[in-house]
């Protein structure tokens, strides 16, 4: 698996995940649209945050079983987290072209 670094806006988050990235869901929810994500779901093994956690805060919204985790000075969300499980935003990750990423629609408006 290839290794990503990825990071925030202004550079206080950065992180790196391990995976071969060809596809991202793209969500229709109050928040995934907002956002505009392109996520990709690994597990908590396959990522390491090297910087930042004290610029990063916490948005919890409906059900509060997910970490939205956010950075507070350029607020870019580059993952978020729930129990083992990371959702990364594809858009923070360095030299991945997500143009070539095949797109999941997922009806998350539904739920
Ligand atoms: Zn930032």
């Amino acid at each position: 698996m290839k290794t990503h670094k990825g990071s925030c806006h202004c550079g206080s988050v950065t992180f790196e995940v391990e995976g071969d990235f060809a596809e991202a869901l793209s969500c229709n929810c109050s928040h995934c649209k907002r956002k505009g994500f392109l996520l990709a779901f690994v597990p908590k093994s396959q990522f390491t945050l090297l910087s930042g956690e004290a610029k990063l805060t916490t948005y919890q919204f409906n059900k509060k079983q997910i970490d939205h985790r956010f950075c507070q000075i350029c607020g870019v969300q580059p993952f978020g987290q729930s129990g083992e499980t990371i959702a990364i935003n594809l858009n923070c990750l360095e030299g991945l072209n997500t143009d070539d990423l095949i797109l999941k629609k997922v009806d998350g408006k539904k739920f």
